[in-house]
């Protein structure tokens, strides 16, 4: 099958690459000239624009920031040319950045104009699940575009769930990612206390896991540096998550609560702590740093 692939991230990267090696001919394609480099050195065929992906694309997916960065994309606007426009009728879209549930929907029915199936299908599992090959896919749309996507999906993750219709795999993922938000916060605030009491990190940290406190922060991502290899929180807090893609998230489970007059006060506070974690100029670093902010330097 041909592939379109667009935004070659820390996220995308690896699923671009994924797909590469599962034998499907890929065209891929990133603003950032160093992102590009960086896939074509891995020999993944990359092209020069994003409208250079889709000759003779059966799919189309992207993995983009956020919510302008998908509408300016797909939708064009003030000057830009709409990539929607030049998708052929009959393609499928598969779109897995982590946007609001809105700009989804407004995708979809652009695609519907034109003849393209438009799915969303935020992931979850962090860039170990990318570069693995098992990422949770959460999706919105026709339960029939969902199975035309499927083969392609089962290429770069192990769980794929119908959320329900269009924007409801955004709605499943902003409740995973407020409560994996606040779950970090607490895991740190709970390793730090231990620490500052004398406790060893690693003691600790296994005590928790395998009592009632266990949770996936302690299980895969640990924020204390030190205690797992493979975490951002050993090397420095690079890669991973950012902290401004997790504000982001916590930003799109706000909107939606105010929308529907949730009682969301764990998720509000969160997004506080991770926006002034931001704003102490932490913003690019993996959103475990948040401990950062509990714990003496
Ligand atoms: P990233 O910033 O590493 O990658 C995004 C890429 O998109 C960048 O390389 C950027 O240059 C590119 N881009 C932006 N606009 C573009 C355009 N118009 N055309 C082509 N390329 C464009 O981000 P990421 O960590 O890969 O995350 C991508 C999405 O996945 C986000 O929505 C994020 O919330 C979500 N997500 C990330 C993780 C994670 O652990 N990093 C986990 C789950 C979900």
């Amino acid at each position: 099958m041909k592939i379109s692939f667009i935004g070659l991230g820390h996220m995308g990267g690896p699923m671009a690459l994924n797909l590469h090696r599962a034998g499907h001919a890929l065209g891929a394609f990133d603003l950032s000239a160093e992102a590009c480099g960086k896939l074509a050195a891995e020999g993944l065929p990359v092209a020069a624009s994003a409208a250079d992906t889709l000759d003779g694309a059966e799919v189309v997916i992207s993995m983009l920031p956020a919510s302008a960065h998908v509408e300016a994309l797909y939708l064009g606007g003030e000057g830009r040319p709409s990539l929607m426009e030049r998708i052929q009728p009959g393609t499928l879209v598969i779109d897995s950045s982590t946007i609001a549930a809105a700009t989804s929907r407004r995708v979809a029915e652009a695609g519907a104009r034109r003849g393209v199936a438009v799915i969303d299908a935020p992931v979850s599992g962090g860039t170990g699940g990318a570069v693995a090959g098992t990422l949770t896919f959460m999706v919105g749309g026709a339960a029939a575009d969902l199975e035309r996507a499927r083969p392609v999906l089962e290429k770069m993750g192990s769980n794929i769930f119908h959320a329900g219709g269009p924007g409801a795999g955004q709605t499943a993922k902003i409740c995973n990612n407020m409560l994996l938000g606040i779950l970090m916060i607490g895991t740190s605030e709970a390793l730090a206390l231990g620490v500052a009491n004398g406790l060893d990190p690693k003691v600790l940290s296994e005590i928790m896991r395998r009592s009632s406190g266990g949770n996936w922060a302690l299980e895969k991502y640990n924020p204390m540096p030190g205690v797992m290899d493979a975490a951002p929180a050993s090397k420095g807090y690079a890669g991973g998550f950012g902290t401004d893609l997790m504000l982001k998230d916590l930003g799109l489970a706000q909107e939606s609560a105010i929308a529907v007059r949730a009682a969301t006060p764990l998720g509000g506070l969160a997004r506080s702590l991770y926006a002034a974690h931001s704003l102490a100029g932490h913003g690019a670093l993996d959103f475990s740093s948040v401990i950062r902010m509990l714990r003496k330097a």
